[in-house]
C-alpha cells in the first residue's frame, strides 16, 4: 500500500528502501523493487516484510542505478506471494510498473490481452494494466506517457501508479485516482511517494497530485503535470512543506 521512486543522480535503492520503511505504517504483505542499473532491469521482491525484500535483494540483484521503484502491496486480486507482489514487467520485458488501488474492468481487459497473444505469470489487476499500456504503446505507436494516458482511459478503479521503460531510463510516468501521490522535487533529481515521508531528507519541494492528473518526470528536464481525460497541462504547483 506504498509507492516510492527515484530518479537522478544519487544510488536509488537506499532511498527507496528506507522510503518503503517510511511507509510501513500503511500495512501491506509483500515488497520489491525494480532498479536500472545502466544495462538491464533489476527486480526483486517478496511476501512479507521490508526487512525480508533487503535480505533478498542482497543475494539476487546488483543495487547500482539512479532510476528506480519499489513498493508495499496490499494485496485485493491475487493472494499475498512473491510473484503477486509488485513490480510487474510487461511481455517484452521493458516496462515496468508499481501500482496500489484496484483496476475493477481487470478481467475483460485480461481476455482482450490473452486474445491478442498476451501471458500473464501473476493473477494481480497491475500486470494487466502494464501490458495494456504495452499494447497500446505498440498498437498506437506513441511514447510512454500517452501510451499510460490512453490505457487509463480505458481503466474503471483507482490507482496510483509509477511506470518506467528500461529501454528510455530518464524518465518515469505516474499517475493518481484515489490514491495519493506526491512527487519531491530536487536539483536535477525527483522523489516519488505515496506521502512525502520518503523524501523530507532530501528536499521540501513537493508536488501533489490531483485526482484524475498524471505526471511526466524527465531527469534534467523537469516535470510535466497533465490531466488523463484530456491533454490540458495543469501547471505544476510546488509546495513547500514545513518541517
Ligand atoms: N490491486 C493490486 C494488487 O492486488 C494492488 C494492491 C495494492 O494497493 O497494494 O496487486
Amino acid at each position: 500500500c506504498g509507492i516510492v521512486g527515484y530518479i537522478g543522480t544519487r544510488e536509488a535503492y537506499p532511498i527507496i528502501i528506507e522510503g518503503l520503511k517510511r511507509l510501513e505504517y500503511r500495512g501491506y504483505d509483500s515488497a520489491g523493487i525494480a532498479i536500472f542499473d545502466g544495462t538491464d532491469l533489476k527486480v526483486s521482491k517478496t511476501k512479507g516484510k521490508v526487512s525480508d525484500l533487503e535480505e533478498r535483494a542482497e543475494k539476487e540483484i546488483t543495487k547500482h542505478g539512479n532510476i528506480g521503484i519499489g513498493h508495499t502491496r496490499w494485496a485485493t486480486h491475487g493472494v499475498p506471494n512473491d510473484v503477486n507482489s509488485h513490480p510487474h514487467l510487461s511481455n517484452s520485458g521493458d516496462l515496468v510498473i508499481i501500482h496500489n488501488g484496484i483496476i475493477e474492468n481487470y478481467e475483460s481487459l485480461k481476455q482482450e490481452l490473452i486474445s491478442r497473444g498476451y501471458t500473464f505469470k501473476s493473477d494481480t489487476d497491475t500486470e494487466v494494466l502494464i501490458n495494456l499500456i504495452e499494447d497500446v504503446k505498440i498498437q498506437e505507436n506513441v511514447k510512454l506517457g500517452q501510451a499510460v494516458q490512453i490505457a487509463l482511459n480505458q481503466v474503471i478503479g483507482a490507482y496510483a501508479i509509477a511506470v518506467f521503460d528500461k529501454t528510455k531510463p530518464e524518465e518515469i510516468v505516474i499517475a493518481r485516482l484515489g490514491s495519493p501521490l506526491a512527487v519531491g522535487v530536487g536539483e536535477n533529481e525527483f522523489f516519488i511517494a505515496s506521502d512525502a515521508s520518503p523524501f523530507l531528507e532530501y528536499t521540501k519541494n513537493a508536488i501533489y497530485l490531483e485526482d484524475e492528473e498524471m505526471a511526466i518526470i524527465r531527469f534534467h528536464k523537469g516535470i510535466k503535470v497533465r490531466k488523463i481525460k484530456d491533454d490540458s497541462i495543469v501547471p505544476a504547483y510546488v509546495q513547500e512543506l514545513q518541517m
